[in-house]
């Protein structure tokens, strides 16, 4: 195992480190109970981790602590800020109306623990992709009101996907108000799930990736970005795998989308690849690994390439250090782990 650099000449900054308040565990044991909703991901998901397994104990007491044992595994680690995101699949597993009263309490609830301790957290705005007037108003307060520095959704929304144009105020938001917006992982939706479930692969072993994968690649086709040039969404796990896939998807986007073969496909303004090396940050969540990083520096660019750990879902502290392996040098590694997400975030030193 490689050592992490006790002293290194930058701050580590982690992007996508999930939080979850008391509330919402509730809320989640409530639903698992009673299955009003009854999505076979989320009971999948949080049937485990809202359990009594002493793995479910720990976590739940990580997610939901900002003050003491999450700061004490961040020394631990050597992170030095963690950006911090409601977790999956945050208010978006409830009714719209319920989803949005919620989304405003918890960010409320987290820009107060950021606020006890402002040296070492940012957050990002969590709202209710399904009531898009009110998720763009909470994006707005969240990020100009609560200092918030971007949004952040959980991938699909009931099965529902934000590249349809009836939920694209809340991306026009973010553009206007110049901040990223996370598209975290979900389960899949219930009629895609099942594939996954048999054999344990529905979660973050690699239906998470799956799904979340799809959406970004339906807001790309759906011409969300010739709309917004300037959105910036964030995508974590190495981009999902889709940087893997520029060649291919450029050639066969290119022929489908003036086939006329699907009706719901147009030609877009620019290549799909373009999009993804243009509108998309990346973090390198859950994966602790050095090439699929290096592969993004090269493929997309070294300014688009952010650490992250995905805290405490994939608490693993030993992965800084075998990131600091990688051969790119002081400035490189002050890239990665420091200055595009300072960029990106706005957090001023
Ligand atoms: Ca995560």
């Amino acid at each position: 195992m490689n050592q992490k650099n006790p002293n290194p000449p930058y701050k580590r900054i982690a992007t996508e480190e999930a939080w979850a308040p008391e509330e919402m565990i509730k809320l989640y044991r409530k639903e698992i109970q009673e299955k009003t909703i009854g999505d076979p991901g989320f009971q999948s998901l949080w049937g485990f981790f809202s359990g009594d397994s002493e793995k479910a104990k720990a976590h739940n007491r990580r997610i939901q602590d900002l003050d003491g044992e999450r700061l004490r595994d961040m020394d631990d680690s050597g992170i030095d800020i963690a950006v911090l995101g409601l977790t999956s699949p945050g208010v978006q597993i409830f009714d719209p109306a319920t989803a949005s009263s919620l989304a405003i309490r918890f960010n409320d609830e987290l820009a107060e623990g950021i606020a006890r301790h402002p040296d070492r957290y940012v957050g990002l705005a969590a709202f209710s992709p399904l009531d898009p007037a009110n998720a763009a108003k909470e994006l707005e307060r969240g990020v100009k009101k609560l200092g918030l520095r971007g949004g952040i959704f959980n991938s699909h929304t009931l099965g529902t996907y934000l590249d349809d144009e009836q939920y694209w105020e809340i991306f026009e938001a973010a553009e206007a108000l110049d901040v990223p917006i996370y598209l975290h992982p979900q389960t899949p939706p219930a009629n895609m799930i099942d594939p996954f479930l048999k054999r344990g692969l529905d979660a973050a072993v690699y239906g998470f990736a799956c799904e979340t994968g799809l959406h970004a690649l339906r807001l790309v086709v759906a011409g969300l970005f010739d709309r917004f040039p300037n959105l910036q969404i964030m995508l974590g796990h190495c981009g999902e795998a889709l940087p893997y896939w520029l060649s291919r998807i450029d050639f066969m986007h290119g022929h489908i989308s003036v086939s006329k073969r699907y009706p719901h496909v147009h030609p877009l303004k620019r290549k799909a690849s373009d999009y993804l090396k243009e509108n998309f940050y990346y973090t390198s969540s859950g994966v602790g690994w050095a090439p699929p990083v290096m592969f993004i520096r090269d493929v997309i660019g070294a300014d688009r390439m952010m650490y992250a750990m995905d805290y405490p879902w994939q608490f693993q502290p030993s992965e800084v250090g075998e990131l600091e392996q990688m051969p790119i040098g002081e400035a490189g590694l002050k890239q990665f782990f420091e200055d595009n997400a300072r960029k990106v975030f706005k957090i001023h030193e």
